[in-house]
């Protein structure tokens, strides 16, 4: 009886309505209905199981401004990385350098000249944006640009190789995560892959056997997250484009994060270098914008000019192309490899791998007081050596010197 009386005298939905202009003001009319709503399912459950009162207006108002204020934060939201991983794919990869920041929030809000030729009016490429820039950082001879790697590698193999061989190492199959799977890439391009070597061992014959009637393409891939160590062999791309030019066959490598730069200039571990695997005759070369590039997700593709031609006229292009702000962050990013006086300065991904150690002790300390407010004096903090790693496929087994904060809950009663 009790528990029925309560439930009647809860207020109806129009009735909080009537009450509810804060919300109104600020949320559209259908949701903050739906949130009234839940707010009574709600108060009327509790009161059945007996694990509620009867709440009055301003209760179910303040229950439905809660659920109101969930549906309007952003999930998508910023957070701090101190995985020790400095390009983490589930934390975005890389960040944006200002100047690319700025380029992408021109462009979002205004038109630009994104397939038109400011010079003679006429219809413009999308990726002239970028092209030369590529061009003269890697030293192909053209270059385009898809949504991410793994699209580069689909839209190359497609092209080149669609209902014809790829041939790739055993030792080279790779598997990124997020199941991007060299085999099912393959598959998807509708080449067929045949797989030569094995695990450890792959040999220049193998590939020379390896070549028939319907092989396209020599692939040779990066192996980006693992190493292979030991009793080991495997085919220097020198000696596969040897191989290629020989047998009329073309030679693609996916070379996953790509550097355009020497990193050991800055006392990095080296990475291959996209400019060098075009001077060694890769015929395409495909790597990612957004690792250790540092700028937005993208694939970009460099190469033979009529290779390049070739991807660019296939269908399955205009579903993988980028988009403006890909490509005003892109160009903006290229723009500071090229004029940049000191890149490391004003390339974050860059800055943020060649922080020294005395720098990440003051920052260290610093979080470590942050922490200390936030986690209150049940925790030891402690800022210890630690090894932190590049991320994103580079250099897997090379570690760069860092801090980390240790975090320990005191024991009760313990000193
Ligand atoms: C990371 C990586 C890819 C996938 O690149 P995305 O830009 O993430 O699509 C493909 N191949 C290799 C070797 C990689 O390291």
């Amino acid at each position: 009886m009790a528990t029925r009386s309560s439930l009647r005298s809860l207020p109806g939905v129009d009735e909080l309505l009537r009450g509810a202009n804060d919300l109104l003001a600020r949320y559209a009319r259908p949701l903050v209905t739906d949130a009234l709503r839940g707010a009574l399912d709600d108060a009327r459950q509790a009161l059945r199981t007996g694990d509620g009162t009867a709440s009055d207006a301003d209760a179910l108002l303040a229950a439905a401004a809660a659920r109101l204020a969930a549906v309007a934060a952003p999930s998508l939201r910023p957070v701090v990385n101190a995985t020790g991983v400095v390009l983490h794919t589930n934390l975005g990869r890389a960040p944006l350098a200002a100047a690319a920041v700025e380029a992408l929030t021109a462009v979002a809000t205004q038109p630009c000249a994104l397939e038109l030729d400011l010079a003679d009016g006429g219809r413009g490429e999308r990726d002239a944006h970028v092209e030369s820039h590529l061009c003269a950082l890697t030293g192909a001879a053209a270059a385009l640009v898809v949504n991410n790697n793994a699209a580069g590698v689909l839209l190359a193999l497609n092209t080149l190789a669609e209902g014809r061989e790829v041939v790739a190492s055993r030792g080279e199959l790779v598997e990124i995560g997020g199941a991007f799977r060299i085999p099912d890439v393959c598959a998807k391009s509708l080449a067929t892959l045949r797989e030569v070597g094995t695990t450890n061992r792959t040999h220049p014959d193998d590939y020379a056997r390896a070549i028939g009637e319907r092989t396209a393409v020599l692939l040779k891939v990066h192996p980006s997250n693992y190493r292979i160590a030991g009793f080991t062999a495997a085919v220097e791309l020198e000696a596969l484009v040897a191989i290629g030019r020989e047998r009329g066959v073309l030679v693609v490598e996916d070379l996953g994060s790509g550097a355009l730069v020497d990193l050991t200039r800055w006392g990095l571990p080296a990475e291959p270098i996209v400019a060098d695997r075009v001077r060694r005759g890769a015929d395409l070369v495909t790597f990612s914008g957004d690792k250790l590039l540092g700028g937005p997700q993208a694939g970009l593709v460099v190469g033979r000019a009529d290779l390049v031609a070739r991807l660019r006229r296939n269908p399955l292009r205009r579903a993988l192309r980028a988009d403006k702000l890909t490509l005003a962050a892109l160009e903006a990013t290229l723009r500071l490899y090229r004029t940049a006086p000191d890149l490391a300065a004003v390339l974050p991904t860059l800055r943020l791998l060649t922080r020294s150690v005395a720098e990440l002790t003051t920052l260290g300390e610093a979080a470590m007081t942050l922490l200390a407010r936030a986690l209150g004096p049940a925790y030891a903090l402690a800022l210890e050596n630690a090894a932190a790693a590049i991320g994103s496929g580079a250099q897997p087994t090379e570690t760069l010197p860092s801090k980390a904060i240790a975090i320990a809950q005191k024991i009760p009663g313990g000193p």
